[in-house]
């Protein structure tokens, strides 16, 4: 089945102690499509400029990602965020970040979009997350992303989103500013209190951790010996997780953990280089040795 995704599509210019480079292929949409077409077919919806390269577009093409709903507006400028890694890498220090096309963005869905039974809502300001979702005709499951940045000055856009979606995958920190809860598993069941059926907390290094009604499940984190560029880790996890759910077509508990694991699969691999280097030639053969291992980590 497919996976609508909505956005940012970005040039990102990223230093790390590995490297800085310019103007690279990023964005959540960006990343998250990349991640979730290797399971299953995924349909765009975003905006670019004039200035964003065809030949990004062609590769987003290639992988089988329908761009019909990506607008690319003449005369405006892309996305673009630069950040920064220091140290151990945990966080990104956003250095600048241009709005562009992004200022005046008002998804309005491909018809062709509006029957898409998987959602991801990735992060972007939740008001036009929840305008995506009122232009779906009922969709099987839906999953949203959001930042810090949202938390802080979108908080009731966002707490309206909440009753409408099943699953919301945030990072800790996240989890505890939006809940006001130190102690993670009290943040999870504030939040599940707003209103989704689960909550998905991505951990860096530690793994990810799943709070739902129905229980709780953890996977570790892949033993990265070196970590090059964070960047979109989280939206490929999203994809991986999102793309499994999506090509297994139900949602179950045994589903959901399968999934789980494709996506620290997938968010593993993407840090293991700059921009989508590492994702972009993976086989599938690579895809399931790391997920058998990931089985071996966890099964006693
Ligand atoms: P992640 O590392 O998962 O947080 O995602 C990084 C991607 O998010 C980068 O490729 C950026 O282009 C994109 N990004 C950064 N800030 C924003 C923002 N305010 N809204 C949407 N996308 C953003």
């Amino acid at each position: 089945m497919s996976i609508l995704v909505v956005g940012s599509v970005a040039l990102d210019s990223i230093e790390t102690p590995f490297g800085k480079h310019d103007d690279l292929l990023g964005g959540s949409a960006t990343y998250f499509s990349i991640a979730a077409s290797r399971f299953s077919p995924v349909k765009m919806v975003a905006v670019v400029g004039d200035d964003f390269p065809e030949a990004h577009i062609d590769f987003l093409k290639g992988r089988g990602v329908d761009v019909e709903g990506l607008e690319v507006r003449e005369g405006k400028k892309t996305f673009r965020w630069r950040g920064r890694y220091v140290g151990d890498m945990g966080e990104a220090e956003t250095l600048e970040t241009q709005l562009n096309v992004f200022e005046e963005f008002s998804p309005d869905l491909p018809e062709s979009y509006r029957e898409t039974e998987f959602v991801f809502l990735a992060n972007i300001h939740p008001a036009l997350q929840s305008q995506v979702l009122d232009q779906m005709r009922g969709p099987r499951f839906v999953a949203a992303d959001s930042m810090n940045l949202w938390i802080d000055t979108e908080l009731d856009a966002l707490k309206d989103l909440l009753p409408r979606i099943d699953a919301l995958v945030i990072n800790g920190g996240e989890a505890r500013l939006l809940s006001g809860e130190g102690n993670l598993a009290r943040a999870a069941s504030r939040i599940l209190e707003m209103g989704p059926k689960a909550v998905i907390v991505k951990r860096d290094e530690h793994g990810v951790t799943l709070f739902s009604s129905g229980g709780y499940f953890a996977v570790p984190a892949y033993p990265l010996k070196e970590v090059k560029d964070p960047t979109g880790a989280g939206d490929c996890f999203a994809g991986g997780f999102m793309g499994s759910l999506a090509r297994e077509g139900v949602v179950s508990g045994s589903t959901i953990r399968r999934a789980l694991v494709f996506g620290s699969v997938m968010a593993s691999f993407a840090v293991e280089d700059f921009s989508l280097e590492k994702i972009k030639p993976l086989t599938p053969e690579e895809i399931y040795r790391r997920f058998e291992d990931f089985k071996s980590f966890t099964v006693f």
